[in-house]
């Protein structure tokens, strides 16, 4: 783990350099020019410059031995600047994941090593053109070369799809099938039958490069099987998968923070109908807070999940799957939200919301779509709930209500609701069978993901009151703001779990229309609804954080 001064520093020196290197014209000029702009990813990555690759490489191999969550901060930070070059960045994070987590410790010492040295720029080969969210349809495949019956490399074949640093890497992580099933190689640039294609003309983080690779007998010595043993690559990658997403939610967050950071002083100085837009209701509390409240409940559940990896609480897939999950589908709707807080203006490039909106769209596709993730955390807590006879969720309300008393205002008791809601959805899906339909086995994930991340702003919240946030958590809010904040998400989940839930049980047959009440009162709706209580003056009250008025309303107040 990194000390946090060191973390404080490494922040700061990165906004500065942006602040110098990539103002917002520059920005605009390489999106339209399509260009990755390699002096400043090389600056960087490069150890006597930026030198951000060191943070996440091992201090035993040169580097500063980051953990999930400083690799979150600065993951945030990044995306704040822009997206395509936070990728560029990650490709190489990404790339070496499968030597961090399954080389020998000789491979280890190479690579790594020379990552935090020379700044080598990696690229992750995993997609394919017939093989993207399901990797099993691999068919790029890695032929043993032996001499003398012992196996001194192999030549691999096939092609990859949208890798991400693809033109530009210095060193690739290949995903290939040998006779003994899929496995990771290390294979550096210019070797004799391996070309990428021009980068690909994107939607979005147009300052990244992305090209797909071809592989033509291409060999590599047997000291490049990452491990050194065949068939240990999708259990290599399936053991970062809880790091590598929180890396995706983090850009995630920190891309509709961007776009609302830009949009919030908008509308203090945008005069319309006699006053700034600032001051109108309708437009604070549609476009601005709910999203802040999104974003907060998924930043709950990335420093949650953050902390737990760094405990080496295990890989936390489905955690990591909840926060990317979260954290991506807000960070889109923040950012679309900014676009139509600015109006005709946000629809133009000089306002940057429309690139930020643009560039985030692909937080929810890459390192795993939104319904893989839905799949990811439905099929997992499925399991929970059946091993538990149903009452996980139950068991998690309780906790909620536990704290409630401890602390009355964080949410947790309307968190509670979600929670207990959420079990009897689940239990009634299970008797009426319902996950046989996909959709809702995948509609349950997002229902699972608000109620955890509910759970997980209560939480937050409440330590925020006790003064325990970890010393590198975000501290943008107080703990009466984030309270107030926790308990605007809380009334969101539980409502989307009770009243989503209902529809889709109704909607798959999964009770009669004379059963219909008695479902509708175990949900327990009714507590729902009014738990809605005091929600517009909540909402004015963070409206007012946000702006800066509530210590003026307070002071008049008094
Ligand atoms: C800009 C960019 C950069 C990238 N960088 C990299 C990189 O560096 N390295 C790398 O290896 N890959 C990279 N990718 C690939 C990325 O991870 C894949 O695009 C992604 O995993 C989805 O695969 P796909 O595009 O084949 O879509 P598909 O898997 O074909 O999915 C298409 C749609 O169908 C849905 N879907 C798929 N399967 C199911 C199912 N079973 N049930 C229901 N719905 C389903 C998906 O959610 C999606 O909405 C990158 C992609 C892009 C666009």
């Amino acid at each position: 783990m990194i000390p946090s001064k060191t973390l404080k520093l490494s922040l700061k020196s990165l906004r500065e350099f942006a602040k110098k290197r990539l103002p917002d014209e520059v920005l605009i000029d390489l999106d339209a020019r399509d260009e990755c702009p390699m002096e400043i990813v090389r600056h960087m990555c490069s150890p006597d410059k930026l030198g951000i690759q060191l943070l996440f490489i091992p201090e035993e191999f040169g580097g500063l031995g980051g953990g999930a969550f400083d690799v979150y901060c600065i993951c945030e930070e990044m995306a704040r600047v822009d997206l395509g070059v936070a990728t560029a960045v990650l490709a190489t994070f990404l790339g070496s994941d499968p030597i961090t987590v399954g080389a020998t410790p000789e491979q280890k010492k190479l690579w790594l090593t020379r990552i935090a040295e020379e700044g080598l720029l990696f690229a992750y080969g995993a997609t394919e053109p017939e093989a993207g969210s399901d990797l099993g349809a691999l068919r790029t495949t890695a032929e043993r070369v032996s001499e003398n019956g012992k196996v001194v490399g192999f030549k691999i074949s096939g092609n990859k799809q949208w890798i991400s640093n693809g033109g530009v890497a210095d060193a690739y992580t290949i995903l290939a099938n040998t006779p003994s099933g899929p496995s990771w190689f290390i294979v550096e640039k210019g070797l004799k039958g391996f070309t990428h294609d021009e980068p690909e003309d994107k939607h979005g983080i147009r300052l990244s490069n992305t090209a797909a690779l071809a592989l033509d007998n291409v060999y590599v010595d047997a000291d490049r099987l990452v491990g050194g043993v065949e068939g240990q690559g999708l259990n290599q990658a399936q053991a970062v998968f809880g790091y590598t997403r929180l890396m995706v939610a983090a850009f995630g967050l920190g891309a509709g923070w961007a776009a609302l950071d830009r949009a919030i002083p908008y509308s203090t100085k945008r005069i319309q109908a006699g006053g700034p837009l600032s001051e109108k209701q309708g437009y604070t509390h549609k476009l601005i807070v709910p999203n802040v409240a999104r974003l907060e409940a998924a930043r709950a559940y990335i420093e949650e999940s953050a902390e737990r990896i760094d405990a080496v609480e295990g890989s936390l897939n489905t955690e990591g799957a909840i926060a990317k999950y979260m954290a991506t589908e807000a960070g889109n709707l923040a950012a679309d939200a900014s676009i139509q807080a600015l109006g005709g203006y946000g629809y133009t490039h000089e306002y940057m919301v429309e690139k930020i909106k643009r560039d985030v769209r692909i937080t929810t596709i890459y390192e795993g779509t939104s319904e893989i993730m839905e799949m990811t955390i439905s099929r997992d807590r499925w399991q929970i709930h059946l091993k538990t006879r149903g009452q996980h969720y139950h068991e998690c309300a309780k906790e909620f209500e536990v704290l409630h008393a401890r602390h009355p205002n964080v949410g947790a008791d309307i968190a509670a609701l979600a929670f207990h809601a959420l079990a009897e959805v689940m239990e009634k899906a299970r008797t009426a069978r319902l996950t046989r339909h996909q959709h809702i086995l995948l509609r349950l994930g997002e229902l699972i993901a608000y109620a955890e991340c509910a759970g997980a702003l209560a939480r937050r919240a409440a330590r925020k009151a006790e003064n325990k946030l970890n010393e590198k958590a975000n501290q943008r809010f107080d703990a009466v703001a984030l309270a107030a904040i926790s308990r605007i998400f809380a009334r969101e989940a539980a409502l989307k779990v009770a009243e989503e839930g209902l529809r889709w049980v109704i909607g798959a047959e999964g009770v009669s229309g004379a059963g219909a009440p008695g479902l509708e009162a175990s949900l327990g709706l009714p507590a729902i609804h009014r738990a809605q209580a005091d929600l517009i003056s909540d909402m004015d009250f963070v409206a007012d954080v946000l702006y800066g008025r509530a210590a003026k309303r307070g002071e008049q107040a008094a």
